[in-house]
């Protein structure tokens, strides 16, 4: 978990490679279904080009299919998702009916001013409908009021919630998560 910009993409797939383990990225799918032009990827994208959340209903459904198509004992890394206390909930009664407890919370954190920065520089290549300005602002602050309180709810659960820092280079911040997960 953690803001829009932190890195939560990057580092999700740096350590899903290294744990061998799928990675299901609500964000990804979400922009893979407007790609197709799906009738789910036709309703996620106003909200999506807005800085909103796309209804929990859906997002939930998404992650119920991609974890059923996933062997049980395997694991899995999510990103950018549970975003809402109630996608949380959600997902702890998928969780329960295949008996696969989550392990913990990784949070990536990043100061403010630099999140603008890099989602409102980003180059060509992740050249994405929702990193306009306003929109990058609309994010962080969706951020802030409905998913920093899913950590807070996780940690409150006793869920081990591993803070990292999300500055410095991309290979310092991934060994410093392999070396604290390992732990
Ligand atoms: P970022 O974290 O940089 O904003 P994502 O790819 O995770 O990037 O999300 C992009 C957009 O997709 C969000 O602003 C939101 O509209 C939608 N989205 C992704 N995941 C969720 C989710 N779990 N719940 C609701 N909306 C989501």
């Amino acid at each position: 978990m953690g803001p829009p910009g932190a890195g939560k993409g990057t580092q999700g797939e740096l350590l899903a490679r290294h744990l061998e383990v799928p990675r299901f990225s609500t964000g990804e799918m979400l922009r893979e279904a407007r790609a197709q032009g799906s009738e789910l990827g036709r309703r996620a994208q106003s909200y999506m080009d807005a800085g909103e959340l796309v209804p929990d209903e859906v997002v939930l459904g998404l992650i119920a299919e991609a974890l059923d198509d996933t062997p049980p004992t395997g694991g899995f890394i999510l990103d950018g998702f549970p975003r809402t206390v109630a996608q949380a909930q959600g997902l702890d009664a998928i969780l329960d009916e295949r008996e696969a407890p989550l392990d913990g919370v990784v949070w990536l954190n990043v100061p403010e001013e630099e999140l603008v920065r890099r989602l409102t520089g980003r180059d060509g290549s992740e050249n994405r409908t929702d990193d306009e300005p306003e929109t990058v602002r609309r994010r962080i602050q969706v951020y802030r009021d409905e998913t920093e309180p899913v950590v807070r709810w996780y940690a409150r659960k006793g869920l081990r919630v591993i803070e990292a820092d999300g500055m410095g280079s991309i290979e310092e911040i991934q060994s410093g998560l392999r070396r604290e997960l390992a732990r």
